[in-house]
């Protein structure tokens, strides 16, 4: 149960005077939360900006092109001449000169009613040249003198959506912040020195009521608390399931290799300097009585799969079972085909699990699975239902890490009995962010590629060329080539996605007939199924296709990816997406369209992409044109995302945090100490649900 203290917090944003139901709608989105958005969720929304308010110049020493909020006497009216247009102008004066304010409205008498002749009053908003003249138009702000006293001087700007207007953020802001209750310090006296002693709440409120400009910035010590606050929150949580995870214990699985031995010779490659020192990491851990919990990052093409093989082998060799799960119905079918082919040489028995099985296909495998007549179970997250029991699982494999959270880790691990856990991800995770996302874990790296690939040729085109383009592929489609064509994203609706797909194309069977397939996420998996083998065997030769292919699919043939509005993809998926060429021996080529005008951050991402392959340097570029929120696409994985750390400026910050959780967590696994009960309500705060569970089992 939440600590009540939280409550104010976690109620619904409706509940703040002046949100009514049009307004709570408008936040739900702003805040992506359509199940509503909650006080919590605004105190987190931290103006972006400022307006500075505090400059009270005299009207002589007033500048253009600056916020000045003016003492003034209303002089005159000046409405247009009757029968034109124009806007209303009202002369004001102080001792030292006058200027005039200009209203561009219909409504004058609102204008007078503000600003009757003969009154005092003050006037707030930027100041321009005109003519010589310095002039207001559209004050932000008129006011009489009680309501002056009431002003912010430095007023906060937020993020809107349409429809919500600066005030009706900053009013709720104002009410938000009085939700706020007085909460116990979690903070040590050394840490709360970095931050000028702010506890949390206090910080949040400078931040939404700032005293000046720089309070804002993200190197202010009111945001440098929050943003540790966050991050104590993750390092604490990730660190808790990992000693959750440990605590469960561990087998040693000891092999010597034989089973990896007898796949490894029947690869018709080497394994890669770094792929051998993976395999040894691995080998290692498993070796060990306490439990594996490993990622495995590799870019992609960089040969994982072999390596999950091989774990595998040692996992049955030493007499227990191993499982591989992979996000999508596709890549499950895919590694299930693949590994059965090297499997065989070891005299594995593999099965695949997907939700398509029928209900007897499903009995008499799980079956086989509990017996142990099955040695490595292949699947998607089927594997996870309470159903699927192991005689005895050593190994659990999962693929494609980040479309899995801390949560799945945790329930995949509860199936065996203290399982050795290997994770793989294709997601270049800048070093900065290992931690923060991956920080339960310790880390094998795939540095380099297997030999013999040509590099990619990447261009960036736009999207007006498409005639141009079209005729490129015509051209290669006729020397046999295959083409993947990856249409638009749009934001936040599949729906939308599939339509510019089916669209596409349709448009490209003009040109190439019954060559053009088509696959998508609203297709049934048999579908999908279909269109991907047909692609396959090469009885299609383009296939266009919304973003399913992302993850994983590998056919080697194809040696052009054509992606349409790539200034839309997030870098990492393109460079994804990229990754799906290149694969054979063929030379490959990358066509990024472009719908301009980019802007000069736009134009600079797709640049890195034809400069390098490097998938390690683009997500570090990617990081720094665009902040960390995105470069993992944390907000659709339901990653441990943050909502007010930013890594590229807080890195120091997290690499204390990462300290401090792994002091209070060695010291007090569960935070059961009292001086530890703090801590618990900031798991809540953050919402740091994996590990409150871990709380609530006491
Ligand atoms: P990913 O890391 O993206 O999962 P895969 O495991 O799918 O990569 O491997 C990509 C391709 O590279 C596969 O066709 C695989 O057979 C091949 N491959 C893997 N390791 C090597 C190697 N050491 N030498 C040559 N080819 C390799
Ligand atoms: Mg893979």
């Amino acid at each position: 149960m939440r600590p009540a203290l939280l409550d104010s917090l976690f109620a619904p944003l409706s509940t703040l005077p002046g949100v009514g139901p049009k307004n709570a709608k408008l936040f739900d989105r702003l805040f992506g939360r359509a199940d509503g958005a909650r006080v919590l969720d605004l105190l987190f929304h931290l103006p972006f900006n400022v307006l500075d308010r505090r400059s009270r110049p005299l009207i002589r020493d007033a500048v253009p092109d600056a916020i000045a909020t003016l003492r003034v006497r209303v002089v005159e009216h000046r409405a247009p001449a009757p029968n034109r247009r124009g806007p209303f102008r009202v002369l004001v004066e102080d001792d030292t000169g006058d200027i005039e304010l200009v209203f561009f409205l219909n409504n004058f008498e609102w204008v007078k009613g503000k600003l009757p002749v003969g009154a005092q009053r003050w006037v707030s908003g930027r100041l321009e040249l005109f003519d010589g003249h310095l002039q207001m138009i559209h004050p932000d702000k008129v006011m009489d003198d009680a309501e002056f006293e009431r002003m912010p001087a430095v007023e906060p700007v937020y993020g809107l959506t349409e429809g919500l207007y600066p005030r009706n953020v900053q009013k709720a802001a104002q009410a938000a912040r009085g939700k706020l209750p007085a909460l116990p310090e979690w903070l040590g006296a050394e840490a709360l020195g970095r931050f000028d002693g702010l506890a949390f709440a206090a910080a949040l409120k400078r931040l939404h009521q700032p005293e000046t400009p720089g309070d804002v910035e993200p190197t202010s010590a009111a945001f440098r608390r929050v943003a540790y606050d966050e991050l104590l929150a993750g390092q604490l949580a990730l660190l808790m399931v990992r000693a959750r995870m440990r605590e469960l214990g561990g087998r040693a699985q000891i092999s010597e290799g034989r089973l990896a031995g007898l796949v490894l010779g029947a690869l018709p490659y080497a394994l890669t300097a770094a792929q051998a020192r993976s395999v040894a990491e691995i080998r290692a851990d498993l070796a060990l009585p306490k439990r594996m919990i490993r990622l495995l990052q590799g870019d992609v093409g960089a040969g994982k799969t072999v390596i999950a093989l091989l774990a595998m082998c040692d996992a049955v060799e030493a007499g227990r079972q191993a499982a591989l799960m992979a996000p999508t119905e596709i890549l499950a079918r895919q590694h299930f085909e693949r590994l059965g082919a090297l499997a065989g040489a070891a005299g594995l028995r593999l099965e695949l699990f997907t939700g398509r099985d029928t209900t007897a296909q499903r009995r008499d495998k799980l079956a086989r699975l509990v017996s142990g007549e099955i040695d490595i179970a292949v699947g998607t997250h089927a594997l996870f239902q309470d159903s699927v029991a192991f005689r005895d699982l050593g190994l659990a494999v999962v693929d494609e890490q980040h479309r899995f959270g801390v949560h799945q880790r945790l329930a995949l691990s509860a199936k065996g009995e203290a399982a050795d856990l290997l994770v793989m991800t294709a997601t270049p995770i800048p070093r900065s962010l290992v931690l923060t996302y991956f920080g339960d874990m310790d880390v094998s790296v795939l540095d380099e590629k297997p030999p013999g690939r040509s590099p990619i040729d990447t261009r960036v085109i736009p999207l007006e060329r498409l005639e141009d383009v079209v005729a490129g592929i015509g051209r290669a489609l006729a020397g046999g080539a295959r083409a993947y064509w990856v249409c638009p994203l749009v934001e936040e609706s599949e729906e939308l996605d599939v339509a510019a797909a089916e669209e596409r194309a349709d448009a490209l069977r003009e040109f190439f007939g019954a060559a053009v397939g088509l696959i998508h996420g609203r297709m049934k998996g048999a579908e999908k199924d279909a269109a991907m083998e047909r692609f396959q065997r090469g009885e299609t030769q383009v296939l266009v296709a919304t973003t399913v292919i992302e993850v994983g699919v590998d056919v080697p043939e194809a040696t052009v990816m054509v992606i349409e509005h790539a200034e839309r993809f997030g870098l990492a998926q393109l460079h994804q997406l990229r990754g799906r060429v290149g694969r054979g021996a063929g030379r490959s080529t990358c066509l990024l369209l472009y719908k301009g005008p980019l802007g000069e951050t736009g134009r600079a991402r797709l640049e890195i992409l034809r400069q390098t392959e490097d998938g390690f340097r683009i997500a570090e570029e990617d990081l720094r044109l665009r902040g960390e929120g995105d470069v993992l696409g944390a907000k659709q994985s339901g990653a441990p995302g943050f909502r007010l750390a930013r890594i590229e400026v807080h890195g120091e910050l997290l690499r204390a945090a990462r300290a401090e959780a792994e002091a209070v967590v060695a010291a007090d696994e569960r935070l059961a100490a009292p001086e530890h009960r703090a801590l618990r309500l900031l798991l809540w705060l953050f919402e740091r649900d994996a590990a409150v569970k871990l709380l609530e089992a006491g």
